[in-house]
């Protein structure tokens, strides 16, 4: 890929989906000064209303079309299950040479869900911030969310080479690293290391909310002990969790298998006292944080640094 770091400013950037991350690319795309215009599009207009009063785009409207007519990058950051829905809307009313991307969680299913629309000449390049929070909406966007966390990109072999350099050139200004990845790898990597994860804490709450010999107070009350950080992850958005599991549902199961063989180890060391087994299995998880720590991902400090904004 050619160097990334000189790219052009962007004439006209729209952003579809004002939420989180919609609106987080656009407020730090006016921040660094990345486009000569940034307009938004978003179904709702009470959403619209917010971004204008915000100031994070220069307009917005409901007619995602014409958000989209004359644009040189368009990001979609629409839950997946809505690719299809807002992909036929925009399709026809893209530009040639336009470089349209999107922000969703899982990467094959962007291909499938959007590529089939599009006219000749559209530069499609699926891309997928390594950021967010658990909160939702135009109000919980802050132009921070991407320093220093990855981007990956997942181009297609014979993807136009200045329309990806220019597209990561747009992700490093807006902080972040930018990585290249093939989709379908993509989405195995983030199903052990974001997916499953997150089925894990929804499925821990739902189960202690569900125990009737330990009481919801006792289960707030207590909770530092570890569930605490589970009830964070596990109060994501439902939409966009559920579209992520109908929509990596092969790589999700692969490595819940391999997780549920893996615990089915641990309990039958807690069975047979095997402390030792334990005890090399913690140590090795331990090192694992470390190294998460010294790459810059994540801070050491007891409250995970998440007193106030963070990425995850
Ligand atoms: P969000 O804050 O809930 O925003 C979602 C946006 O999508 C809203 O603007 C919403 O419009 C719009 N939308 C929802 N359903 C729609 C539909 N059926 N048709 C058209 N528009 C629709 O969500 P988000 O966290 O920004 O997530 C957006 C994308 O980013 C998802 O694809 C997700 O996989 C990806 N992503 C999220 C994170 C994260 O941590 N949150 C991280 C990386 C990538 P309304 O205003 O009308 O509700």
């Amino acid at each position: 890929m050619t160097d990334t770091t000189n790219t052009p400013p962007i004439g006209t950037l729209t952003v579809i989906g004002l939420g989180l991350i919609g609106s987080s690319i656009a407020r730090a795309a006016s921040k660094h000064g990345l486009a000569k215009e940034i307009r938004g599009g978003d179904m709702s207009e009470q959403v619209c209303e917010i971004a204008k009063s915000l100031s994070f785009v220069d307009s917005a409207t409901t007619d995602l079309g014409a958000a989209v007519e004359g644009a040189d990058l368009v990001v979609l950051c629409v839950p997946i299950g809505a690719f299809k829905s807002v992909g036929e809307i925009i399709a026809p009313r893209l530009k040639s040479g336009v470089i349209l991307s999107d922000v969703g969680s899982v990467k094959q299913a962007a291909f499938t869900q959007i590529e089939p629309l599009l006219p000749e000449g559209i530069h499609f390049i699926p891309g997928h911030p390594v950021a967010g929070t658990e909160f939702s909406g135009p109000e919980a966007g802050f132009a921070e969310l991407f320093e220093n966390r990855w981007c990956i990109l997942t181009p297609k072999s014979d993807a136009d080479e200045a329309a990806l350099a220019q597209l990561a050139g747009f992700w490093t200004k807006l902080g972040s690293k930018v990585e290249i990845m093939d989709a379908e790898h993509h989405d195995l990597v983030l199903a052990i290391t974001s997916h499953v994860p997150h089925l894990i804490a929804y499925n821990i709450v739902g189960t202690a909310s569900d125990l009737e010999e330990v009481t919801q107070s006792e289960v707030i009350k207590y909770s530092a002990g570890g569930f605490r950080d589970f009830t964070r992850i596990a109060a994501s958005d439902p939409t966009m969790w559920r579209d992520v599991f109908l929509n990596n549902k092969e790589a999700v199961l692969e490595m819940l298998g391999r997780f549920m063989e893996d615990l089915t180890a641990l309990q039958r060391a807690i069975r047979w006292g095997d402390g030792d087994a334990l005890f090399s299995h913690f140590t090795r998880t331990r090192a694992i944080r470390k190294s998460i720590i010294e790459a810059g991902q994540e801070t050491p400090q007891p409250d995970f640094g998440r007193s106030g904004k963070h990425g995850n």
